[in-house]
Order: C-alpha cells, then structure tokens, then sequence
C-alpha cells in the first residue's frame, strides 16, 4: 500500500510562503503528475514528502499515518532527481546497492534486489561500471534502478527526464510508464512537459503559486478547466 494524504500542508521559507495550505489525496498505485510554472512549489513539495524538508504546518500521511516526524530513510519513499546524484567512486551494483547495505541487508539481499532491479532496466551490462563511464540516459536508469532497489511504496520523480535529448525522453518515458504498471508502485511525477504529463498521469495537479490550481484526469482538464490559469496552462503550445 501505498496511499499519500497531505492535509493544509505549507511551508514558509522564513517570511516567504511557498506552500499555502495543500490538500490531496494520491490513491494507491495512482500516477500522480504535478504541473506548474516554475517556482511554484513543486520540487519544495516532493521534498517535503520525501522528508528532506519539513513541513511548516499540516499533515504528510501514507496509508493514514502520520510521517511528518519520520526519518527519510524510514519513510519507504524513493526519490528520483533531475541530477543523478550518483557517487562517482562507486559501481553502478554499489551506487543502486547502498541503501540496503546502510539498512543492514546481506550480501545476498543486496544482490538479488539489484539484480533484479538490473534486469528490469536492462543494466545488466553495466554493473561494474562507474557513472562517468556511463551516458546521461544510462545514468538516469540507475538513478531509477537506485529507486527500485529500496522497494518503495512511494516513487517520487522530479523532471527525471530533463536533462535527456529527445528520442531518450520518450524512451525513458515509456520505461516509467511500464515500471509504474509492473511494480504497481504509487508515483508521483514532476514535469513541465505537457506531453510527459498527459500520457504518463492518471490524475495531474495543477500547482499556481504555492496552491492547487485544479486536480483532475488529463483529458477532464484539457477539456473542462476550472478556470484560464489551467486552461492556459494544459492547453498552450509547446
Ligand atoms: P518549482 O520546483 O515548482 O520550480 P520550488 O519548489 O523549487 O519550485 O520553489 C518554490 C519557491 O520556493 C521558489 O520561489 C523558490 O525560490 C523558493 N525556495 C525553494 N527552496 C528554498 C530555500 N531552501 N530557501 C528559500 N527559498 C526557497
Ligand atoms: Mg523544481
């Protein structure tokens, strides 16, 4: 299970209110997208999800409980960022195999989680080597690997793709999308490509200004937007 509630969560940076009282609810195994202009809140958002920010006032809970007070590393949430974040020192099987040496898994734990987080993103060819050896693309496959590893119930991406050319994004996007329907895993996604967002969410939410703008299924606010903020937003070219 993996269910996430946030209840009036906000967050001030000092005097500055970036998150102003958000309520939403991500189903189990739904595929969340956040949009919305940059600056908005939406890396702040997932940062505070994951717990490497705390919540000013509200309530973050997965499955009804309350996570606000718990460690990130005790949270069974993963996150995947726009930078790797991969430590150059280490292998590929080392970099995706950490977490679990650090939570006291065996060797043997270890090795059968990365092999089959490997299998699954066809990294097998390259455990044993090192992130400056490896392209943006593969790079960002441990990255996810990394995320699978752990067995979260919670997957959070913040515009993983960004930094991919083209022809990567989409690849790399139909390999999320087949993740998110294989491990049956929640997710929440974070991007300022309308087409990642229509094709990837089952539900999108509209972030303006530290608040929702409008929640909803992607052709319900491509065809019914609450108002022009999201009408704009969903509908403007590219
Ligand atoms: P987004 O991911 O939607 O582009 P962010 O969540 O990164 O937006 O940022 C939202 C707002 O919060 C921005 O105005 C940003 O400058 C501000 N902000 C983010 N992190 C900090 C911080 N650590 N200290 C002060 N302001 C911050
Ligand atoms: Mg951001």
């Amino acid at each position: 299970m993996g269910a996430l509630t946030l209840s009036q969560v906000t967050k001030s940076f000092g005097r500055t209110d970036v998150i102003k009282g958000v309520d939403l609810a991500v189903e189990d195994g739904e595929f969340c997208v956040f949009v919305g202009p940059s600056g908005c809140g939406k890396s702040t958002l997932l940062r505070m999800i994951a717990g490497l920010e705390d919540v000013s006032s509200g309530e973050v809970a997965i499955d009804g409980a309350r996570i606000n007070e718990l460690a990130p590393a005790r949270r069974e949430i993963a996150m995947v960022f726009q930078s790797y974040a991969l430590y150059p020192h280490l292998t590929v099987r080392d970099n995706m195999g950490l977490a679990l040496k650090q939570a006291g898994s065996s060797r043997a734990q270890i090795a059968a989680a990365t092999d089959k987080a490997a299998g699954m993103l066809a990294l097998g060819p390259l455990m044993d080597r090192r992130p400056a050896e490896l392209s943006g693309g593969q790079r960002q496959r441990v990255a996810i690997g990394r995320a699978i590893v752990r067995t979260p119930k919670l997957f959070l991406f913040d515009e993983p793709l960004s930094n991919l050319d083209a022809a990567l994004r989409v690849a790399t996007r139909i390999e999320i999308a087949r993740l998110h329907r294989e491990l049956g895993a929640t997710m929440i996604y974070v991007t300022h490509d309308q087409v990642e967002a229509m094709t990837l969410a089952d539900k999108i939410v509209v972030l303006n200004a530290g608040r929702v703008a409008q929640v909803g299924a992607p052709m319900d606010l491509y065809n019914d937007p609450d108002n022009t903020f999201v009408a704009g937003f969903i509908g403007s070219p590219q």
